[in-house]
């Protein structure tokens, strides 16, 4: 018998590579699958017939196989299925790409059901590489309805994911509702099973906006309860007191190549006033994309070995931490600090012989403990969650301790992110934070000019590029990747650097970086970057967050309108980062565009530089079918929710402190006190 603690071995058609992918996504029991949600619908709400088709619609029409054929692409080297599917009203064409077996599969006089963009094909209209199901009986998934899209991971299909789900739908009955039944009742929410039954497999659009309502709800609410219940924890914690060194400091900030600027200077000084103090710092170091939050940090961490107490300093890729190991090793060269780095691949032997230490998840996942941390920094911090955050706080919690003194310290607390979350927003979501805001550029930054390249123009763009790269400066050419499924994705970035390194520029020197690379060659490719050997990188989304090479002031951006706007301006944030000006060019994947809220996109980006104006545009633009953006930018609590759900956040904060108020313990709510701890809170932070 399944039940909701089966693990998804269990279940039909669900080999050991499928495992393998599945707990990729996280996925290990069947209740994580039910917890799985989509990020979009397809809607195939009506069947069509043929004869009434459109170029350039979405549409699902049902109909007989008339013909079905493999033909092999010379030119291409490619297998071609072709198919003609006809109805009473009219037939069709259909093509698929490399999927030779469906000639085994669908058969001549076979009925099947057909889901796609109308598209053309000699002059005809036809669909090309649709979604297809046969028809059995009446329970089509994939091509009929509101049709679930979720983000999956290599070779892990849509359809595989849908049949588990479909399998195991019915089950969601069984799910106790954890949330309170009085907040249920006032905010008229639907409750658990209904929700999760509806987010997989709605009828409409409005059951759709009911459970992402009830289940968004559920993200935030425990985010605010979590965070408040930290809040009233922390203070009862006791760190260690970081006594500022203001001669060493000011000397420090002289002597950099730049003055700070002012909002610099605030936050800097709202950091050390913070670490003064016995009681933990839990603050929030909000900063635009090249805003200059590294060197914020780096005067805490300055304060910190200064008073010989450790700093952690927590990023989200190895490349970004050799980075920053690298320029913190530079800048702070005179004082020898002990400074040591550890990424998957490279681990310093004595933790406690350091006092700085930079690293990557690997920092939480050894769980190495440390005797004397007294603070902790994480950058992009949205890309943690909190439940990694509570690990960090606990670094110092060796119970075979030498120093039993620093034993029981809990260290000071910073994370950063170029997120913009207005402030008032920050302070709901994260109650237990205190908030600083770089809320300026440094001084004498340009304006990045930003332009939609017509594909006739290709050529200028490539000539303006050489032209600056003449005079010293470096390109970064972004491939669109939209996750690790997209393997079309690595491909196309290998064939860009090909055509770019042998046709294009073949007197320079073109490096190559995507994520199934080796952090080794990875390493060595920013190296020779930032040493001006390699002139331009052409990378997928992996040179998104952090990295800072000031003298790469040139972008190209391919296949632009693959990505969301929160996305691009990320990418963008790469140039911009000195005074000396920056130019970015989007060329979209396809001539024309013909989607009105993709061209806006992409226009707004050219318009405006803070992301804080682009993350408006960009919820303001986000089309029905697309329900959380947000998932993209990575923030791992809110699968659903987005930061942007302004009602649901009051109303979920009005709740909590209610509840906190009330019964701080839980005691009442059993299912909520447990629901919270398998959301990675534990209700004591030990
Ligand atoms: P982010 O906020 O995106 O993390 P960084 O900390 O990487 O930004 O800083 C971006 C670049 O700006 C770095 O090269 C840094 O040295 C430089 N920078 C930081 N502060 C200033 C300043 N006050 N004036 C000029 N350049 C600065
Ligand atoms: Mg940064």
């Amino acid at each position: 018998m399944i039940s909701l603690n089966s693990s998804l071995e269990e279940l039909n058609r669900v080999g050991k590579t499928n495992i393998k992918l599945l707990k990729k996504l996280g996925l290990g029991n069947v209740q994580d699958l039910l917890f799985y949600f989509p990020f979009r619908y397809d809607d195939f709400t009506k069947i069509l017939k043929i004869a009434d088709l459109e170029k350039g619609q979405n549409a699902n029409i049902i109909g007989t196989v008339e013909l079905i054929q493999n033909r092999k692409s010379f030119r291409r080297r490619i297998f071609v299925t072709e198919a003609l599917v006809a109805d009473e009203s009219e037939t069709i064409k259909i093509i698929w790409f490399n999927q030779a077996y469906l000639t085994k599969t669908l058969k001549v006089g076979d009925q099947i059901s057909i889901a796609g963009l109308v598209s053309e094909n000699n002059g005809q209209l036809a669909f090309i590489a649709p979604q297809y199901e046969k028809i059995y009986d009446n329970n089509l998934v994939n091509t009929q309805g509101l049709v679930p899209n979720y983000h999956t991971t290599e070779n892990l299909s849509q359809k595989q994911i849908r049949y588990l789900i479909k399998q195991v739908i019915n089950l969601s009955t069984g799910i106790e509702d954890f949330l309170p039944l009085t907040i249920r009742k006032k905010l008229n929410l639907l409750n658990l099973s209904e929700a999760l039954y509806k987010i997989h497999f709605p009828k409409n659009d409005e059951e759709v906006t009911r459970a992402r309502y009830r289940l968004a709800y559920d993200e935030v609410f425990l985010l605010t309860l979590k965070a408040q219940l930290i809040k009233k924890e922390l203070k009862k914690r006791t760190a260690p007191k970081i006594i500022f060194q203001e001669k060493t400091t000011k000397d420090f900030v002289d002597s950099l190549p730049f003055k700070l600027s002012n909002a610099q200077k605030k936050s800097a000084w709202e950091i050390l006033l913070d670490l003064g103090y016995d009681t933990p710092m839990n603050r929030l170091l909000e900063g635009d994309v090249g805003s200059g939050k590294t060197l914020v940090a780096i005067i805490a961490i300055l304060n910190t070995a200064l008073n010989k107490r450790q700093s952690v300093l927590m990023v989200p890729t190895s490349i970004l931490a050799t980075q920053h190991f690298n320029s913190l090793t530079k800048i702070l060269a005179s004082y020898n600090f002990k400074i040591g780095l550890m990424t998957g691949a490279k681990k310093p032997t004595d933790y406690k012989a350091l006092d700085i230490i930079i690293g990557t998840h690997a920092l939480i996942q050894d769980k190495i403990k440390f005797n004397n941390l007294a603070l902790v920094i994480v950058d992009e911090q949205h890309r943690f969650g909190v439940e990694q955050r509570q690990k960090l706080l606990n670094f110092n919690e060796n119970k075979n301790n030498e120093n039993k003194d620093s034993e029981k310290l809990t260290p000071h607390f910073l994370s950063m992110t170029a997120t913009p979350i207005p402030r008032s927003l920050a302070l709901t979501l994260y109650g237990d934070l205190d908030l600083s805001i770089i809320d300026e550029m440094p001084l004498g930054r340009k304006k990045i000019i930003t332009r939609l390249v017509k594909e006739e123009n290709r050529p200028l763009a490539y000539e303006f590029i050489r032209k600056e790269i003449k005079n010293g400066l470096q390109a970064y050419v972004v491939c669109p990747m939209i996750d690790e499924s997209d393997r079309l994705g690595v491909k196309s970035v290998k064939a860009e650097h090909l055509k770019l390194d042998n046709d294009i520029f073949p007197e320079l020197k073109v490096g190559l970086l995507h994520g199934k690379m080796k952090s080794k060659e990875k390493e060595i490719v920013m190296q020779d970057f930032l040493a001006g050997k390699i002139s331009v990188i052409v990378a997928t989304s992996l040179i998104e967050v952090g990295i800072d090479i000031p003298n790469a002031t040139m972008m190209i951006i391919e296949g632009a309108d693959r990505f969301g706007l929160a996305q691009l301006h990320q990418f963008r944030g790469r140039i911009g980062r000195s005074d000396i000006q920056s130019y970015c060019f989007l060329f979209p994947s396809r001539e024309e565009i013909s989607n009105e809220k993709t061209l806006e996109r992409l226009e707004a980006l050219t318009k405006y530089n803070d992301g804080f104006t682009l993350a408006k545009i960009d919820l303001k633009l986000r089309g029905a079918g697309e329900l959380y953006g947000l998932v993209q930018s990575g923030w791992p609590e809110l699968q659903i929710a987005s930061i942007l759900d302004y009602e649901i956040i009051k109303e979920a904060k009005d709740e909590t402190e209610l509840l906190v108020k009330e019964d701080p313990e839980l005691i009442n709510y059993p299912l909520l006190k447990n629901k919270l701890a398998n959301w990675g809170y534990q209700a004591h932070l030990e």
